[in-house]
């Protein structure tokens, strides 16, 4: 089955992406409102009762934003860890109880036709997940907030054909701009965000040919360029001699505009 993706917004200020087949689709992160969600897919053509979860990666509010309505308005199930749900269901959160669905760590569940897996990653919450997510031959990995890659999620994400990953900030803009130092040095730590080197550096170790797509996904407003994510890439594969010879298509995706669809053929 065709498999299609498209990020509805990422970067700090909000991430939400879809992914679906002919029936049915799903939500990674609600980090912006609900009616933003509605709108952006109602653009696709996409209406919400086609929606069957949300998977959530862990409590900060760029990815739940729009949790509370999706649930309560559009009855849509959540799925994340127990330990996540701690961290999500505070008094003020007003997440609908028939919405909450419980998912173990690193064992598969099925959900609209997609084997979903969540994997750990090294983030500064409660806890931090990525999903790896397969259709058929299909696998795509989604891994967002993580201050490195470490040894449990690297397999997930050395599988995908389609990967998207954090290229959060650029290494000089963060050290030479104005956040006060405490900040800059929870981004740059092993449990913060992956920088554009860091995150080309890998690439660059694990590309192949069954990697078709990259997505760059949540760039800091303030301390990132789309320009610089890409250069940065392109300068450390250059340096490692890779050549893409147009095998991989890499996209940038955008803070607050839907990407293109990608569409992965069976
Ligand atoms: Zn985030
Ligand atoms: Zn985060």
């Amino acid at each position: 089955m065709n498999v299609n993706f498209c990020s509805l917004s990422s970067g700090s200020s909000g991430n939400c992406y879809y992914l679906g087949n002919e029936f049915h689709g799903i939500l990674i992160d609600a980090g912006i409102s609900a009616t933003s969600i509605r709108k952006f897919l109602k653009d696709m053509d996409i209406t919400m009762q086609t929606i069957m979860g949300v998977l959530i990666t862990h409590n900060h509010i760029d990815h739940i934003r729009g949790l509370e309505i999706l649930t309560r308005k559009n009855s849509i199930p959540a799925f994340t860890t127990h330990k996540i749900w701690e961290s999500i269901l505070t008094p003020q959160r007003k997440i609908s109880r028939d919405c909450i669905r419980e998912i173990p760590l690193q064992q598969k569940f099925h959900l609209a036709g997609f084997d979903i897996e969540a994997f750990p990653v090294c983030h500064d919450a409660p806890e931090t997940v990525g999903f790896h997510i397969c259709s058929g031959e299909k696998k795509i990995t989604i891994a967002t907030d993580l201050g490195h890659i470490c040894q449990t999620a690297a397999p997930y994400i050395k599988e995908a054909n389609l990967l998207v990953i954090e290229s959060n900030y650029d290494e000089q803009m963060l050290v030479n701009g104005s956040y006060p130092h405490y900040l800059k040095a929870r981004i740059q730590s092993d449990h913060g965000h992956l920088g554009n080197h860091q995150t080309s550096v890998f690439l660059a170790d694990i590309i192949n040919d069954s990697l078709s797509h990259i997505c760059l996904a949540h760039l800091s407003k303030n301390n990132n360029t789309p320009e610089k994510a890409l250069q940065t890439l392109h300068r450390t594969f250059s340096e490692r001699g890779i050549n893409l010879n147009g095998q991989q298509i890499i996209s940038i995706l955008n803070r607050h505009i839907p990407s293109e669809i990608i569409r992965l053929v069976e």
